[in-house]
């Protein structure tokens, strides 16, 4: 491409809301393959919301509480967006949150630490079986919850599940369409995220995606990218967090939502402003007459 058509190119990414990094991808959109989308954030509204709180005993409202108060107690020492959610909550139901000795986040799985004097740990299905933690008596509600796009933290003390809290994060409205217009474009689109796999299918179903990867660690990401790059695929990523940054990088196409973290806008070539996907297709438009216009 010459310089003049990819600085008009540019110029007309910038009046759509897309801001173009490097001149290569802007060169390389139009061929992209397969499109890999984050969930949370990039599909969602990346606003998450506590939606349900069950617990074992469903007792008095003052174990209820307590158990509260050990869970946003931990959450307090996260920077995930859901333990924002889950702290939000316990400040609904005016618990007061005391301190934590020994917090610990195990990226993908959970966080856990000593509030006064019991083990609380918060996190996944799969991190709780590895722990040997027991969760049938709440496994009809936490399956449930999932069927219905929820994403479901345990949260255990000293080692035995007391409760479960269901988190909902909205599908942006624009996805469904933008999705639609990227599988008649003829592309693959993929979801990628480190949520459950129950969850990931209901929201999948919600936006017409078929092909679901699901459960991978912040430290994974990438790799998922070069397994589809390896079977000779061009492959552009979308995504808005600190975990996604990595398969950004490595992505043909790295495609950062403007409204998520500077660290994926750091790692990406194009940065959607608004962070509305239907922008996806608007820059692969662009990407085709700005090639058509050299030769
Ligand atoms: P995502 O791809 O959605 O950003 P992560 O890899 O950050 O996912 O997290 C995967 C899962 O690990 C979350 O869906 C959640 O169940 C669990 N998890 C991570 N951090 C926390 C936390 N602070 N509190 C509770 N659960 C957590
Ligand atoms: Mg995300």
């Amino acid at each position: 491409a010459t310089p003049t058509s990819i600085m008009v190119g540019t110029g007309k990414g910038a009046e759509n809301g897309i801001l173009i990094k490097s001149a290569e991808s802007l060169e390389l959109a139009y061929q992209i393959q397969t499109i890999v989308l984050d969930k949370t954030g990039t599909i969602t509204q990346g606003k998450p919301t506590v939606t349900d709180f069950i617990t074992v005993r469903g007792t008095a409202n003052q174990n209820e509480l307590n158990l509260l108060r050990l869970a946003g107690s931990v959450e307090r020492n996260s920077e995930h967006p859901l333990a924002e959610a889950v702290v939000q909550y316990t400040q609904s139901q005016q618990v007061i949150l005391t301190d934590v000795r020994s917090f610990e986040a195990f990226a993908g799985s959970g966080v856990q630490g000593n509030v006064l004097n019991n083990l609380v740990q918060i996190g996944t299905q799969r991190w709780f079986k590895e722990l040997g933690i027991d969760t049938n008596n709440l496994q009809q509600d936490w399956n449930r919850l999932e069927s219905l796009a929820k994403t479901v933290v345990g949260i255990a003390v000293d080692g035995q599940i007391e409760g479960i809290l269901g988190i909902a994060d909205a599908v942006k409205p624009s996805s469904i369409s933008a999705i639609r217009n990227l599988q008649r474009m003829g592309l693959e689109v993929v979801m990628l995220t480190g949520d459950n796999y129950r969850t990931a299918e209901a929201i999948a179903s919600l936006v017409g995606i078929r092909k679901i990867i699901a459960e991978v660690r912040p430290s994974q990401k990438a790799a998922q990218i070069e397994t589809i790059q390896k079977e000779g695929k061009i492959v552009a990523m979308v995504g808005d967090g600190i975990n996604d940054a990595p398969a950004l990088a490595s992505a043909d196409v790295g495609i950062a939502i403007g409204t998520g973290t500077d660290v994926a806008i750091a790692a990406s070539d194009l940065t959607l402003i608004s962070g509305d996907l239907q922008s996806i297709v608007t820059a692969i438009q662009l990407s085709r007459a700005t090639i058509s216009n050299i030769r």
